[in-house]
């Protein structure tokens, strides 16, 4: 399959008038900032948008992204895969008073000089953005077990370690 690029920047009132859509990848290694708030790894972005103008006449980019970071499980601290998804909905303002007439559903962003918005950055912010604070492994994948499910066997793998004790008693002989 061939893997198209979308652009990094769009003129998204250009890109309404023609009802322009999107379909395609924003390379992992456009992604420094997405990979530095990972631990480590970051695929490439699957993205998909369209520029359209709603009832009101107001300009608007809906599209929805997926890709996969890798994170650190706060519970077991070992590092893990997590497919991550995101929905944005933005309204170009070219003037920042427009942003009052906006309905809450569009998020605004700010036109550059030449009429477009760094869309491939905004992308990466909702990715940013959507990494929980505190990660962890789903239970069932989770190395280290929630207590109050498995207190039998939590119990039985502490009898197994060696008692810190028993060494020091080696030591004193
Ligand atoms: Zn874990």
């Amino acid at each position: 399959m061939q893997i198209v690029k979308i652009p990094l920047t769009i003129d998204p009132i250009k890109a309404a008038k023609m009802r322009s859509t999107y379909s395609g990848v924003i390379e992992a290694s456009f992604l420094s900032r997405l990979l530095g708030a990972s631990a480590g790894f970051c695929s490439d972005i699957q993205v998909q948008f369209s520029c359209d103008t709603d009832e009101h006449g107001t300009v608007t980019v809906n599209g929805h992204a997926q890709g996969e970071v890798s994170l650190t499980c706060q519970r077991c601290m070992k590092d893990f895969n997590e497919n991550l998804q995101v929905k944005f909905s933005y309204s170009p303002l070219t003037k920042p008073s427009e942003e009052e007439e906006l309905p809450d559903k569009y998020d605004p962003v700010e036109v550059d000089e030449h009429g477009h918005i760094e869309i491939a950055k905004l992308v990466e912010d909702e990715f940013i953005v959507s990494i929980p604070f505190f990660p962890m492994h789903s239970v069932e994948d989770c190395s280290v077990k929630e207590q109050d499910t498995t207190v039998g066997k939590i119990d039985d793998s502490v009898e197994e370690r060696p008692n810190p004790f028993a060494v020091l008693q080696n030591l004193k002989k």
